[in-house]
């Protein structure tokens, strides 16, 4: 097998065994052997086997999980595939220009590109775990490919500029001094973030319920690194600790 990136395929509850089969295999022909199963109808199955041909090996090491959230907890870039736009603007790319951004940033952990169900695709919850929204640019009139076939393309595009890279380097963001955040690291501050406002009886009065959604995509734009969440979460910490006994010479009074 030729050196490729640290690349992880994610399928959300697919629903046909074969597709995760093809998909194993659609991995292997390009290079690619780490997949990731969130709650699949069916797995193991005797036809994801039959589909994956000479790549089962791909599935015997495939892992199954119960959440988004664990399945690419260690990453340190998640890509979310999607035919459709959303909704709420996200940041978004094509698949060519994203494979040449996830080659480069393999470095310091693995990058995940998460699929969705063949009848639904990704959640918005489910994209909102994403720094980056990757289409492929199909035909507008029918732009839904199967599944495996969009894990084809985008394994064969990460092939593609994994062989026209430099030579990997240690750290994906050269020259920056420390690591990107994990998904898990990003995602419990987030969570502290949301128990914080509570604590403060923050409400944004014109879209409650926006507030965190917006929150999680001010931080897949940024991108922090670790020390800027570890910075910010202590932060909050005094922020709770404020709350929660207030100094009184720092507490404003109306009157
Ligand atoms: N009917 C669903 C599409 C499901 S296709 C919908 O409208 O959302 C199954 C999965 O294949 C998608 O969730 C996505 O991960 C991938 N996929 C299919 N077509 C794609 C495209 N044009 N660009 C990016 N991903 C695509």
């Amino acid at each position: 097998m030729t050196e490729t990136a640290n690349i992880r395929f994610v399928l959300v509850a697919p629903s046909h065994p074969g597709n995760i089969g093809a998909a194993a295999r659609a991995m292997k022909n390009m290079g690619f052997g780490d997949l990731a199963l969130v709650k699949p109808q069916r797995f193991p199955d005797p036809q994801a086997e039959w589909r994956a041909a000479a790549a089962t090996d791909v599935l015997e090491k495939t892992r199954v999980f119960n959440r988004l959230e664990d399945a690419i907890a260690d990453c340190v870039l998640v890509a979310g595939t999607s035919a459709r736009r959303r909704s709420l603007p996200w940041p978004t790319t094509d698949v060519e220009r994203f494979a040449a951004q996830a080659t480069a940033e393999t470095g310091p952990g693995p990058v995940a590109v998460v699929f969705g169900r063949e009848t639904s695709g990704l959640s918005n919850e489910e994209l909102q775990h994403c720094h980056v929204h990757v289409a492929i640019p199909a035909d507008p009139a029918y732009p839904s490919l199967n599944l495996a076939m969009a894990v084809q393309i985008v394994a064969y595009e990460l092939r593609k500029a994994t062989s026209a890279a430099e030579p990997p380097t240690t750290s994906g963001d050269v020259g920056w001094d420390r690591a990107p955040a994990t998904a898990a690291q990003t995602a419990a501050l987030l969570a502290h973030l949301e128990r914080a406002l509570f604590a403060i009886d923050f409400q944004d009065a014109k879209a409650p319920r926006q507030t965190m959604t917006r929150f999680k995509r001010l931080f897949a734009r940024v991108r922090p690194d670790e020390t800027e969440v570890a910075m910010l979460r202590g932060v909050l910490t005094h922020i709770e600790r404020a709350a929660r006994n207030p100094v009184p010479s720092r507490t404003i009074t109306s009157k």
